[in-house]
């Protein structure tokens, strides 16, 4: 396709229509081995006619409602935004989500259509465990088998999540390979699937993976921004200025962006983990260094090193340590349609204590980079202006991460 026939940035469908096999433009696809490519056929097809389907619908709708509490609230945080001197600053409270995050909207959606498909065992892979906890609470409620995955590396740091997965009836399975973290528990939750095919269906935790996941999940999120759109309208009387959310997979921004997409006047941005900074080579900032690759089955911008294999990434936050990022992210980047920004883990632990001092919010460690973010541009929009941060999750599972950064230890004097 020629540059002077594209079509200019938000003005026509952001996203092409999903007919085209998962492709974003020149990434996703289905890069997976053979044995898996029916099941994927299936599962989209299985998917395509449920998402048209009334009766699934309502029952997914009735489940959010009654179950997750959604809508979740649209909040005008006034002392945070006086304390940053800018625009009204509201609050997308995915982390008053039961399970305390936005990862049960898609959990909720793939457990039904899993159901619906006859299946009838789900399996998931965990790094910190919120994705775990997400799977197996919704496999408790539906009465499926569940069994996750989880490095025994990742076992031994989130021992909490591990029992409350135990405790909701999960088999939690210790992968003892490689780094014994998040890809390795990948890998196996891959063999398993290849080998129960039949019998199980993989709950892929972000919009990742190959398709159609990576559009599936997207849109089981997309109602964070259909709710805000709503109730922005009821608030203001018109569109916010700016949107703001953190980019581990991406599933939590792209459920806020979506909606937003063809609204030409609203600007977005996708905050990465900076870890140690982009210059010390140890983060998760995808966007920073745009190489492109294939990682577990979908084509995007991924960290690799010199030779192309995937690199280890760093950040403070567990959710946000990802070596990948969805390919519909890759793609709205080369658009120019969303911006990318990186925020360091000092940063993070100060946009953290920013939002507990002025709001009474302890936000996620990943929630935090976006409050960052959105503390380093306030300054630059007018006070009639408005900004909504998705406030991805709480921050309950943080606290000891952060007291120990910040030196707030029990017995200490801070
Ligand atoms: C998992 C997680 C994220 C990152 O995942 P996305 O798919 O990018 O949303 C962000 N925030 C919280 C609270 C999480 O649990």
């Amino acid at each position: 396709m020629s540059t002077s026939v594209k079509p200019t940035s938000a003005e026509s469908s952001p996203s092409p229509p999903s007919a085209d096999l998962g492709h974003f433009g020149p990434y996703g696809g289905r890069y997976v081995p053979e044995t898996l490519m029916a099941a994927l056929e299936a599962l989209a097809a299985g998917y395509d006619a449920a998402r048209h389907d009334r009766e699934f619908r309502a029952e997914l709708a009735g489940i959010l409602r009654q179950y997750v509490g959604r809508p979740t609230p649209l909040y005008l945080a006034r002392r945070l935004s006086e304390r940053l001197g800018g625009p009204r600053i509201y609050l997308k409270r995915e982390d008053l989500c039961h399970t305390g995050a936005h990862k049960i909207n898609n959990t909720a959606g793939q457990i039904l259509l899993a159901q619906r498909l006859g299946k009838r065992r789900v399996i998931a892979e965990t790094g910190a465990g919120q994705h775990g906890v997400a799977t197996a609470t919704v496999a408790a409620l539906r009465g499926l088998r569940c069994e996750i995955y989880m490095g025994t590396e990742d076992m031994r740091r989130q021992a909490l999540n591990v029992v409350r997965m135990r405790l909701l009836g999960a088999t939690v399975t210790g992968v003892d390979s490689g780094s014994r973290t998040l890809k390795d528990a990948i890998n196996e939750a891959m063999r398993d699937w290849v080998t129960n095919v039949d019998t199980t269906h993989y709950v892929l935790g972000s919009v990742l993976g190959a398709d159609p996941y990576p559009r599936m999940v997207r849109d089981f999120q997309a109602v964070i921004g259909e709710e805000a759109h709503r109730q922005f309208l009821e608030a203001e009387g018109r569109l916010p200025d700016c949107l703001v959310a953190c980019v581990g997979g991406g599933s939590n921004s792209i459920g806020l962006f979506h909606r937003f997409l063809g609204e030409a006047g609203v600007r977005m941005i996708g905050v990465e983990a900076g870890g140690l900074g982009i210059a010390t080579g140890r983060h998760a900032a995808r966007f920073a260094e745009k190489t492109v690759g294939i990682l577990h089955g979908t084509r995007s911008y991924v960290l690799q090193d010199a030779d192309g294999q995937i690199r280890v990434t760093h950040s403070v936050s567990a959710g946000l340590d990802y070596s990948g990022v969805g390919p519909e992210h890759a793609y709205l980047h080369d658009r120019g349609r969303i911006e990318y920004a990186a925020v360091t883990d000092t940063e993070a632990l100060e946009g953290f204590r920013l939002l507990c001092e002025t709001e009474g919010i302890i936000p996620a460690l990943e929630s935090a980079h976006a409050v960052a973010y959105l503390a380093r541009i306030a300054p630059g929009f007018t006070r009639d202006q408005a900004i909504i941060l998705n406030l991805s999750g709480r921050g309950d599972k943080d606290v000891e991460v952060a007291a120990s950064a910040l030196g707030l230890g029990a017995g200490g004097a801070a």
